[in-house]
């Protein structure tokens, strides 16, 4: 690295220092930097936080022309600019946000070879004017910044990187790198083949944070929970709470302000102005935390999140890995904090079966939601987990919950053949289909308005499960569903059994559960404090 120079004389080693103060390149930074520098092309697998912006940055400074950042972060290429414009870097953007004037004065800019980098939205790119544009000058690289878009099956796919493939027959000799922080090995292909980087070397980063700690609890009164662990850990730290919902995002945020905890929503539906200052006071005050959608974070650089928590169940482990990822790119240690609970199971799947997608995009839905369920449920390390799910193997990492405190693991055969066999005798005895809910009243014997109008405490199943609490009856049927031993049907949430639950019943297959504590003792602890 030391020995490429760029016309202006400079290494990639000064460039690093001079131009981004820093001493150091982190990871594969150095060879990355190098070799696209000397014109290769490069698939860059880093997670969220690993610094992936210098390795297209300092080669577009270090090559004759300009480099073009192909980003769909429309919302950020502004702050981006301006970042490098700060250290001296002559960086603009081409999008949709501009006027006439501005774009006109970027473009006699771009054609004058007065730029290193121009940030451009794909769908600017793909238009027949901004190829024409971009020949009339002299491209150093093509950046292609989170290129997951590109795969049809991801959650974030954007139809305007399909098109980005003829970039290679248009401009043969420019390098092109594509960089992403999702992993999986199907999107590695996809991006491989669909941006046409056959001949592309690859650079695929380890996708541990060691620092940060992964923790996964049952949910059951999310925004009380959500306080306990942040006045026992992350008192006075920055941190993200996620929800789904905009709704539950204004409600979360008032709960933790009313608890003395500040915090701020923050969603689409709100202002613009609301969102942009709800976004600087984070970044520039300590101790915030936000209360968000998912709208909020792709791209926040702030390095010192103690936490991410979230309150709902996110759709997949990509999803997860990214958002948890914000947390801790300081290195410091964090926390990934998640509740979850059985209505997220049932809402969810519900959600999947109601869209209006085709079947193989449910399929894939369902395949991604199972995968997120598996590392909720699971009862070993949460970090080899997630890792195994990226392709890459590690060993226990004694910084998770289930390192910490290993769960334990309890016979649940009996339990899910007093639940399999209440769904049973509804369906086949009364043509009957419910939620949870009502299942959970007729084990308990629950006398209720509905289970007396439906003649419920007739059944043979009624008050079996007396025994049990309702708090753990739900951890049970969330477990149970998450097995694939149960599937939801419909509309409303009713449960149906599955070809598996058939084995169970039978007694062919025993059922492992997870012994969920009532309470945790560090719950406990707090409550008294
Ligand atoms: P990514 O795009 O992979 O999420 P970024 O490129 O935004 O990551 O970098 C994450 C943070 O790490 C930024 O604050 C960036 O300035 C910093 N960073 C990147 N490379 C280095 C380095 N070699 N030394 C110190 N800090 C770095
Ligand atoms: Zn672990």
């Amino acid at each position: 690295v030391e020995s490429m120079t760029s016309p202006a004389g400079g290494t990639a080693l000064d460039v690093l220092s001079h131009v981004f103060g820093y001493g150091a390149f982190r990871g594969e930074q150095a060879d990355i930097v190098e070799h696209v520098s000397a014109g290769g092309d490069a698939v860059v697998l880093m997670p969220t936080g690993g610094g992936k912006s210098l390795c297209y940055q300092i080669p577009a400074l270090l090559r004759e022309g300009t480099g073009v950042v192909v980003s769909p972060l429309i919302a950020l290429m502004h702050d981006q600019v301006q970042a490098l414009r700060a250290a001296g870097v002559r960086a603009e953007y081409l999008n949709s946000t501009q006027t006439l004037e501005e774009r006109s004065r970027v473009e006699r800019a771009y054609i004058a070879g007065a730029l290193d980098i121009l940030y451009v939205a794909p769908e600017r790119l793909n238009t027949p004017s901004t190829r024409s544009l971009l020949a009339r000058g002299e491209i150093a690289l093509f950046a292609i910044d989170e290129a997951h878009c590109v795969s049809q099956w991801g959650h974030d796919f954007r139809p305007d990187y399909l098109a980005l493939s003829d970039l290679a027959e248009l401009w043969p000799d420019v390098p092109r790198i594509a960089l992403t922080a999702t992993a999986t090995e199907a999107t590695h292909r996809e991006i491989t083949q669909r941006l046409s980087l056959g001949n592309a070397r690859h650079f695929v980063a380890s996708f541990d944070r060691p620092n940060i700690q992964y923790r996964i609890v049952p949910k059951r009164d999310p925004r009380a929970q959500l306080v306990e662990f942040i006045r026992a850990e992350g008192q006075d730290a920055a941190g993200i709470v996620y929800a789904l919902s905009r709704a539950s995002v204004e409600r979360t945020a008032e709960y933790l302000v009313q608890r003395g905890i500040p915090a701020l929503p923050y969603h689409a539906g709100l202002d613009a102005h609301l969102r942009a200052e709800a976004q600087s006071r984070f970044l520039r005050e300590d101790g915030l935390v936000i209360v968000a959608t998912i709208a909020f974070g792709m791209g926040i650089d702030k390095p010192d999140v103690r936490f991410v928590a979230h309150i709902d169940l996110p759709k997949s482990v990509e999803g997860y890995y990214q958002e948890t990822g914000r947390a801790g790119r300081d290195g410091e240690p964090s926390v990934a904090w998640l509740a979850y609970g059985l209505q997220d199971v049932v809402q969810q799947r519900r959600m999947i079966d109601d869209s209006t997608a085709d079947a193989a995009h449910k399929r894939q839905a369902m395949q991604h939601l199972d995968a997120m369920l598996a590392l909720c449920e699971t009862v070993q390390c949460r970090r080899v987990n997630l890792l195994r799910y990226f392709g890459q193997d590690s060993a226990p990492c004694g910084n998770c919950d289930t390192c910490l405190e290993p769960p334990a693991v309890v016979d649940g055969t009996i339990a899910a053949q007093k639940l399999l066999s209440t769904v049973v005798r509804l369906d086949r005895e009364r043509n009957q289909r419910f939620g949870a809910g009502q299942l959970i009243d007729i084990l308990r014997g629950k006398e209720t308005q509905r289970t007396r109008q439906h003649g419920h405490d007739s059944l043979s199943t009624w008050g079996i499960g007396a025994d049990t609490s309702e708090q753990r009856w739900r951890g049970i049927v969330r477990q149970i569903l998450a097995q694939g031993l149960l599937a939801t049907r419909g509309e409303y949430g009713v449960l149906g059994i599955t070809e598996a639950s058939g084995d169970v019943l039978r007694g062919d297959r025993a059922v492992q559960l997870r012994d969920e504590p009532e309470k945790s003792p560090r719950a406990r602890a707090t409550r008294k404090a």
